[in-house]
């Protein structure tokens, strides 16, 4: 960890003033993790949306209202959580009045962990929950597929597991209902485990 970043409230402020990589150039502002100090669960999702970028919090726009929902139904109090993002600034491309979100690649991912590494250390999670691949190729310093690797847990090199799951965002891309919500029951479930994970250790 930093030696001068000690609390969550240094660690926005730290982030609010990050150039380490040029995606600061173009959003709106920094959406930096929030949640429960001393969550057991941490959420780690991919960037900030158009929502999040314009608001200045994770997962607000419709991908959030996804996972609120699947949280629900997992059991899991959002509160208790810590929901965060691998990469803080959102990374776009302006088409006419819209702005269409863009995969943040392998050097933004690399630069960015850095906060999240300190922001981890803070939080001191039981669990790592990376929800879809861009937070699983941060985390795991390595680009993986999220089919090989969900059901399982894998040590991150303190006390914490990681646990694989798709990103909320992908059920909104579904067009066939049915699969839709077999999908949706699917991350239900890896956050169950998840929780169940969490409170057993
Ligand atoms: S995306 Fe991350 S590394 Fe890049 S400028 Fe924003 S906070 Fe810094």
């Amino acid at each position: 960890m930093s030696a001068e970043i000690t609390s969550l409230a240094q660690l926005r402020a730290a982030e609010a003033a990050c150039t380490r990589c040029p995606l600061y150039q173009d959003a709106t502002q920094v959406v930096p993790g929030e949640g429960a100090a001393g969550a057991r669960i941490m959420l780690v999702g991919e960037q900030p949306g158009d929502q999040e970028d314009l608001q200045g919090h994770p997962f607000v726009g419709p991908a959030g209202r996804v996972l609120d929902r699947a949280l629900g139904d997992a059991g899991i109090a959002r509160a208790e959580t810590f929901v965060t993002n691998a990469v803080r600034h959102f990374k776009f491309e302006q088409r006419g009045k819209r702005r269409l979100h863009k995969k943040p690649n392998a050097y933004e991912i690399e630069r960015c962990k850095w906060w999240l590494d300190i922001e981890r250390a803070l939080v001191k999670p039981q669990v790592v929950v990376a929800m879809g691949a861009t937070a699983a190729r941060s985390l795991l310093g390595r680009t993986v597929t999220i089919a090989s690797m969900r059901g399982e847990t894998f040590p991150l090199g303190d006390h914490a597991r990681l646990a694989v799951t798709i990103h909320p965002s992908a059920l909104l891309r579904i067009r066939d209902a049915d699969d839709r919500e077999r999908q949706y029951e699917g991350f239900v479930a890896d956050l169950r485990r998840a929780a169940k994970l969490a409170h057993a250790a």
